[in-house]
């Protein structure tokens, strides 16, 4: 690390959980954010800032006007562009010190196979449940951490697959391919911080994979009320019957 490094990352190194090695860790770590929308945006931001070295931003969509009012990476006068593109300029404002890689196809399994490769975490932050799931199946395939969240109206959810665990749920352990149900944003509404809270977990969460301090919270989820500002932890069983996690 040189001097703009240590200066710029000192409130973290400070850290007994982090100093340099963790800072170390951050510096050389591999993210793969998908979405870059409401919760993208914090988990990019947050990620940048902190000084991971190298973030992968996926998403094939464009910003509009409607986005603007929760998915903060974005602003007014890239109204048009591209998310990741926009998002890559906000991160290397943030952290010019970083490695941006942009995704703009549609992520199906062969892209995302080839794409998680030699990632460190996956942070899901897509509106869709084709994708939740192809993810998932892409992070059990290579046993690789997934940090899940989502946010709709005024709840929002977290929960953590350690996939490098085989007794860990995975993501399809608790949901089924008939949760067709539409959560997109666009048909439901959703309040401001509230993807902000969530998605501040999730870059918390993926920093703890990376830097190995504390514990994530790996076979829980998490429920927020955002109405009354309360928590429900559920604890994440695996499903013997999984047809994604139970193969092997
Ligand atoms: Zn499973």
């Amino acid at each position: 690390m040189n001097d703009q490094q240590l200066l710029r990352y000192s409130r973290q190194i400070m850290l007994a959980d982090i100093d340099i090695e963790g800072q170390e860790k951050l510096l050389t770590a591999s993210v793969l954010i998908i979405g870059l929308g409401g919760l993208g945006s914090p988990v990019a931001m947050y990620l940048a800032a902190a000084g991971v070295g190298h973030l992968i931003l996926a998403d094939f969509d464009t910003v509009d006007l409607s986005n603007l009012q929760r998915q903060i990476a974005h602003t007014t006068d890239r109204i048009g562009q591209t998310k990741v593109e926009s998002a890559a300029q906000t991160l290397q404002a943030l952290n010019p010190d970083i490695k941006i890689t942009s995704i703009t196809q549609p992520l199906d399994a062969d892209t995302l196979a080839i794409q998680i490769a030699g990632v460190d975490v996956v942070v899901d932050c897509c509106d869709n449940f084709t994708t939740r799931f192809a993810v998932n199946a892409a992070c059990v395939n290579a046993k690789i951490p997934l940090v899940s969240g989502a946010a709709i109206r005024l709840e929002g959810q977290l929960a953590v697959f350690d996939n490098r665990d085989s007794n860990c749920a995975c993501y399809r352990c608790l949901y089924d391919d008939d949760s067709t149900e539409d959560t997109t944003c666009a048909a439901n509404g959703v309040l401001s911080p509230l993807v902000g809270v969530i998605g501040s977990l999730q870059a918390l969460e993926t920093i703890k994979f990376v830097v190995g301090f504390g514990q994530t919270i790996a076979g829980k989820l998490l429920v927020f009320d955002a109405r009354y500002t309360q928590w429900r932890e559920l604890k994440l069983m695996k499903d013997k019957q999984c047809p994604v996690c139970n193969k092997k």
